[in-house]
């Protein structure tokens, strides 16, 4: 194979800048700060047109001058490119005049924006000589991991907390990956991976491999600018796990207006969090550069991440583009998961119901203002967290196959009507 890493220049600390070897690795060996993706922008700007971009087929990899790989990719190939949807029903119960959805809760193929980094980290781990993929997570990942694994024949271990939903696990086990439930939440989880990633020398997409995973949530970003018919939005709402997506959101909007892909505007991110585990929108609301770790305890388990690795990054990113945060209850995450359901026909799962139920907030409180146009990034299925809404939405009544038991149900329901 010859030899070149394509668009790519080198892998460089976030802190000291620095700079490495396209390899397997994550933090800088003087200050260990996190390794990230630099580009020749230069020769990107050469190739990457708007014209160019829309002869490509609809994935996420139409972009592919701006994600790390040094070849053609070869897994996922047909993630991304998910609808950005027109919410007008929804906007109207927000109080806003515009409202968007960028909705990767119909991504493929495991149905959350999970495939974007999975699809970059799986073809750059095999370009780099892998056969072993693994990873730490809340849930989606984890599908995600298991799922792109199969299908590209690579072997697959999992690692999760025990107490996930049933879909979650389901949706792993199917792939036959080797799932390991560990009894613990995400945070000591994360942690033994760092341990198990040292000794096995597996490509663990989001400990050794990270770098590259990450860059893949940019695409979401480029995504939503070119559904726009090229610009950026002014205000988008990022649901906040470890931190990664928002960051990279913000960077994909940066490297469009760089590129001249999309007019520079002002924008401004926001992110969204779940009140039992808010360590980011606490810390914005404080006003403080620095998160305080928190144990978490929600509903939203995907976004349940204590110690935030991004979390620094996000902070800045929120910070630097004007931004707010916010976090809702659970309580409020399932109002606001059944308002996207009624109004637009989507079914979202817990994090998506923080995104709209913190978007419902920021938009109350005049953070978001009236009169803007704002996009919501839905980033995960309702299918796979049914146990979040099982026992808050009714139930189906019951009759016989009879029209005479339907007209009496209709007559109850007219006369419950009217009283
Ligand atoms: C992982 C995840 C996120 C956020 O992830 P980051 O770690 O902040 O990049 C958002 N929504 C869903 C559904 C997820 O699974
Ligand atoms: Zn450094």
């Amino acid at each position: 194979m010859e030899k070149h890493d394509g668009f790519m220049r080198a892998l460089k600390c976030r802190e000291c800048g620095r700079e490495y070897p396209l390899t397997a690795t994550h933090v800088c060996e003087f200050d260990f700060g996190p390794l990230e993706v630099a580009y020749d922008y230069e020769r990107i700007k050469r190739v990457l047109t708007r014209a160019a971009i829309q002869s490509r087929p609809k994935s996420m990899w139409r972009y592919r001058e701006l994600l790390p790989v040094a070849h053609e990719p070869t897994v996922g190939l047909q993630v991304g490119f998910t609808p950005l949807i027109r919410a007008d029903r929804l906007a109207k119960k927000l109080g806003i005049r515009e409202a968007w959805i960028k909705n990767d809760a119909v991504n493929f193929p495991t149905l959350s924006f999970k495939d974007r980094v999975v699809s970059v980290a799986l073809s750059r781990a095999r370009e780099l000589g892998f056969d072993t993929v693994a990873c730490a997570s809340t849930g989606n990942l984890a599908n995600a991991v298991a799922a792109n694994a199969a299908a590209a024949g690579l072997k697959a271990y999992v690692f999760i907390p025990a107490d996930l939903e049933q879909g979650k696990i389901l949706n792993s086990l199917i792939y036959g990956a080797h799932v390991i439930g560990i009894k613990g939440h995400y945070d000591e989880v994360n942690r033994l991976c760092a341990e198990i990633a040292g000794k096995f020398g597996w490509a663990f997409v989001n400990v050794n491999m990270r770098p590259y995973y990450a860059e893949g949530s940019k695409s979401f970003a480029f995504e939503v600018v070119e559904q726009l018919g090229w610009r950026v939005p002014q205000h988008t709402v990022v649901p906040m796990a470890s931190g990664s997506l928002l960051t990279k959101i913000h960077k994909g909007y940066q490297e469009c207006i760089k590129l001249g892909l999309a007019p520079e505007t002002p924008y401004r991110v926001h992110g969204a969090q779940a009140t039992g585990c808010s360590p980011i929108s606490t810390a914005h609301k404080a006003g403080l550069d620095f998160f305080k770790p928190v144990k978490p305890d929600t509903i939203a388990k995907s976004l349940a991440i204590g110690t935030p690795a991004d979390g620094f990054y996000a902070l800045r990113a929120i910070k630097e583009t004007g931004g707010a945060a916010d976090d809702v209850t659970d309580d409020e995450i399932r109002d606001a998961m059944r308002l996207l359901a009624e109004t637009e026909g989507i079914f979202t799962e817990t994090a998506g119901g923080v995104t709209v139920g913190v978007t419902r907030k920021l938009i109350a409180s005049g953070k978001i203002a009236p009169q803007d146009s704002v996009v919501i990034c839905i980033t995960g299925n309702g299918l796979k967290t049914l146990d979040a809404v099982n026992g808050y939405l009714g139930k189906p009544r019951e009759i016989r196959p009879s029209l005479r038991e339907f007209e009496a149900l209709m007559a109850q329901e007219e006369k419950a009507l009217k009283s």
